[in-house]
């Protein structure tokens, strides 16, 4: 059975990488009917965020993503939350300790600072702690076990840490990059209990994927680095044959392909799903919490999650649109790239447009209703989704329906410049009074009589159709470009426009 999850950890705002990896998870799971999971890794509890969670339950539904199994459906391997596991991962680092493949290390901070400060001094370039460090460390392996045992009898802090083999080749078959081969020499031995009794993330992630029989591990390329040490926790946990196949996705790099694709970018694209609601300082880095998202600036979720797939995968033909529905149909892991995506800021707004310009103007018509009765304006539904209908191939955003469209509601109080000065003159003005003139004979006014009351008007002035037009325009929209004109005009009903000419003219 295809297991997949996606398990965050709670330490900010969802943003567009994490939301790309419960998305491709929740694609795959779709695709081969398999169950996806929400892991909630809260083991840190330094870089905890009160609210985080919450947010990412929220995020993930106005996505449309949706969670079988895990924190919030609950489900058969409960708790989902690593924080109400915590007494379920000590049995397994005592294993690994049995069998000879962890240890207890006693070493105080001041000894770590001084090992590191000796390794850096030598010019190591990667300063570790492995086995070669460790044999140089007076609380190292030699430790002889009497010792271990007093000290561990005195109540003495202790970490529990993963022995990386000396020399020995690594391999896994990563589902997206091949095989993927690294020596143990660039492994850590890395801590998998800490001095709280909390495991770390590598301790827990393995654990519980093996206990929630997790078939595919899915997740963003800055994990690709822990993936070999995940591999010897698997085996020497002794699960080898049930290792989830992993898939490491591609980075996304920033719109000018410049470097990856950070958190600090965030204001400036909108780039958490939508702000979190708590005050305080990000989790992670330490920076006050963006305000702004993708909800907030408009975006509707299925050109989000169109514009998402796309971030790193992509179906092999022409074809740009997908719903969700259609996603689950053509995705497939061989399909992600691995060189890396570049974020476009046009094409989600691209995308944004199409889906806005797909809707129906009664779906549209709320959009313009809110933002006039913030501002005092009645209007009814039939009138809004008219100005919706002739509006919405012009705007990207549903914000945008009450910036273009104000002059539906208040006459131009200026005139664009440019077009008054090319296209403005007595004789012009004239024609428009001939215009407001003949208006109120047109009953029941539809775009094609207006259309054809205006070339008779300007042909009885001596004008030609296209010297007007513009000022015509100007002078009841107050702009020099907008929707098809004379369905403006009936929009705003033919007293209306008689009066913003002759107001113009004067
Ligand atoms: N808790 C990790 C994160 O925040 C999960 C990584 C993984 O999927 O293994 O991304």
């Amino acid at each position: 059975e295809v297991r997949v999850r996606f398990a965050p950890s709670p330490t900010g705002p969802l943003h567009i990488g994490g939301v790309r990896t419960a998305l491709y998870n929740y694609l795959l799971a779709r695709k081969l009917g398999g169950k996806m999971l929400l892991r909630i890794e809260d083991t840190d509890q330094n870089r905890f965020v009160p609210g985080a969670e919450n947010y990412i339950l929220e995020a993930l539904a106005w996505c449309g993503i949706v969670i079988d199994e895990g924190v919030g459906p609950g489900g058969p391997h409960a708790p989902y939350r690593q924080s109400e596991r915590k007494p379920m991962y000590k049995q397994y680092a005592d294993q690994l300790i049995a069998s000879g493949h962890a240890y207890y290390a006693f070493d105080t901070p001041e000894e770590l600072d001084t090992m590191r400060a000796r390794l850096q001094a030598a010019k190591v370039p990667n300063p570790q702690y492995n086995s070669i460090t460790r044999a140089q460390m007076r609380n190292s392996l030699t430790l002889p076990e009497d010792e271990v045992k007093q000290l561990l009898d005195g109540g003495a802090p202790y970490v529990i840490r993963l022995k990386v083999p000396r020399k020995e080749e690594v391999r896994f078959q990563d589902l997206i990059r091949g095989w993927v081969v690294v020596h143990s020499s660039a492994i850590d031995d890395k801590v998998l209990m800490k001095s709280d009794g909390m495991p770390t993330y590598h301790l827990a992630n393995i654990v519980d994927d093996h206990l929630m029989e997790i078939s595919h591990v899915i997740r963003g390329e800055e994990w690709l680095p822990s993936a070999p040490l995940h591999v010897l926790l698997y085996r020497y946990l002794g699960w080898e044959s049930t290792m989830p196949q992993f898939a490491h996705l591609p980075l996304l790099l920033k719109p000018d392909g410049t470097g990856k694709l950070s958190k600090r970018d965030g204001d400036k694209l909108g780039f958490p799903v939508f702000p979190l609601e708590w005050h305080g300082l990000d989790g992670e880095t330490g920076e006050p919490t963006v305000s702004r998202g993708y909800r907030e600036d408009g975006y509707l979720p299925e050109a989000f999650i169109n514009f998402l797939a796309f971030l790193g995968w992509n179906p092999g033909s022409q074809q740009e649109i997908f719903s969700m529905d259609e996603l689950i149909a053509a995705f497939s892991i061989e399909r992600v790239s691995k060189s890396p995506a570049r974020f476009d800021q046009n094409k989600v707004k691209w995308y944004n447009e199409h889906y806005l310009r797909a809707k129906s103007n009664a779906e549209l018509a709320p959009y313009l209703l809110a933002a006039l009765t913030e501002h005092g304006i009645a209007c009814s539904q039939e009138k809004a989704e008219q100005i919706v209908g002739v509006m919405k191939e012009r705007v990207s955003f549903p914000k945008d329906f009450w910036q273009e469209a104000k002059y539906f509601f208040q006459a131009p109080d200026s005139y664009d410049e440019q077009v008054i000065s090319k296209k403005w003159n007595p004789q012009v003005a004239a024609a428009l009074v001939a215009y407001a003139d003949a208006l109120p004979s047109a009953a029941e006014p539809t775009a094609e009589g207006l259309k054809g009351l205006f070339t008779q008007t300007m042909e009885a002035q001596g004008l030609k159709t296209g010297q007007v037009l513009q000022a015509l325009r100007v002078a009841v929209t107050g702009a020099g470009a907008g929707p098809d004109l004379f369905e403006t005009l009936v929009i705003l009903g033919t007293e209306e426009v008689a009066t913003r000419l002759r107001t113009a003219v004067t």
